[in-house]
């Protein structure tokens, strides 16, 4: 095995680097290689997840480790694809303590919510019939994503009302370049992205972009694709937050809801910079180019185990190619204040090695986020026009 060692010390090297930035996962310092047949080497990953320890194993040519130093982006493949083998295992590991309490594919299955309140009553503020109407069709989760089926029975029209301008308004602002450029059928049909220094409009058979300043768009020097800059309109942070979790608790057991009574307050409240006491204000980021589907997912999960470190319930929203997700401020007696995550996996396609991108953001400001740039690596497929902005 001699012979392949600076192979194996430079993908040792560039795992554990990696593992580094994912936050919620720690991985020894020292892999283990040992060999499993004539062509086939065998990589031992120790891996701390949560409170939960678990070894990960990669399979590896020996022929791959034996041609890296002649062809170094052989090293390249083989770390795409280990990294995503593991971020699949490390999942695997961390949601065993987990069960569904819902989940809802918007272009395959008949919604069934867990359970519902009797009729009249709401769930948000408390009140009930004839003290709060029930008139109007309250969505469980945003329609701008596609939900045209899923309805809360249990919110009442003032409610409805409040979610619908304070909070969910926020959320289909902070969500438009994604559902714009994933093509994510809303409630009037495809969005479009108006921005100062030009737009984004899909059409049928494809997506017209028009940028009206050149820095807004670099090629590589092929030409086979172009990075654009995008302007995601204003937003508030914190009530794009809001807006997650009140889709949680609409598609929540009422059970479940005791836990979670501060929460139901705090998204009611309007003033924004009320704070929860044990605030959760992580948003896990997730871009996956091979999503096994773009339909509209959703998905809560609820911890079975009695390990604090791990949230106590977690919700996933999917739609294009980007997978969100959030973890309810539970009690203290559910979960530690400092709590490890990973993203959940199962919603991609485990058999093509495409990497995906995760990363933590802080949706906890108050304060109005204007002029965020949004950068995208588009493929070119297609003649490209360039000129003056008229
Ligand atoms: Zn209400």
């Amino acid at each position: 095995m001699k012979e392949y060692a600076p192979s194996i010390q430079k993908f040792s090297e560039r795992l554990i680097a990696w593992s580094s930035t994912l936050h919620h996962v720690s991985i020894a310092s020292k892999l283990e290689v040992s060999e499993i047949d004539e062509s086939h080497l065998k990589v031992s990953i120790p891996v701390l997840s949560g409170a939960q320890a678990v070894s990960l194993n990669v399979t590896v040519e020996k022929d791959v480790f034996a041609r890296v130093a002649i062809e170094p982006e052989l090293l390249d493949d083989l770390f795409d694809a280990s990294s995503h083998q593991l971020a699949i295992g490390i999942a695997t590991a961390f949601y065993r303590e987990y069960e569904v309490l819902f989940a809802h594919d918007f272009e395959q299955t008949e919604p069934e919510l867990p359970d519902e309140e009797p009729t009249g009553y709401c769930r948000f503020c408390g009140r009930s019939a004839p003290a709060v109407t029930f008139a109007e069709d309250a969505h469980a989760l945003p329609e701008s994503v596609g939900n045209k089926v899923l309805f809360a029975n249990h919110e009442c029209d003032e409610c409805n009302r409040h979610f619908g301008i304070e909070i969910e308004d926020h959320f289909g602002r902070w969500s438009n370049v994604q559902r714009t450029i994933f093509l994510v059928e809303g409630k009037t049909g495809m969005p479009n992205l108006t921005m100062k220094s030009g737009y984004v409009k899909p059409g049928h058979d494809l997506t017209e972009i028009k940028l009206s300043r050149d820095s807004m768009a670099a090629f590589d020097p092929g030409r086979t694709t172009v990075k654009i800059k995008l302007i995601r309109p204003s937003h508030i942070p914190v009530a794009v937050l809001k807006a997650f979790n009140k889709m949680a608790l609409s598609i929540m057991p009422s059970s479940e809801l005791v836990h979670f009574e501060s929460t139901l307050r705090w998204i009611r409240n309007k003033d924004h910079a009320v704070r929860l006491d044990r605030p959760s204000s992580v948003l896990l980021s997730t871009f996956c180019p091979a999503l096994e589907s773009s339909n509209t997912r959703c998905l809560l999960l609820k911890r079975t185990s009695a390990d604090m470190t791990k949230p106590y319930m977690t919700f996933v929203l999917a739609f294009g190619n980007f997978c969100y997700q959030i973890f309810l401020s539970a009690p203290a007696d559910k979960q530690n204040a400092e709590c490890h995550v990973t993203p959940y996996f199962y919603l991609y396609d485990s058999s093509r090695a495409a990497p995906s991108q995760s990363q933590m953001i802080d949706m906890g400001s108050s304060e109005s986020k204007r002029n965020e740039e949004v950068t995208l690596t588009l493929r070119i497929c297609g003649p490209i026009e360039q000129g003056r902005a008229s």
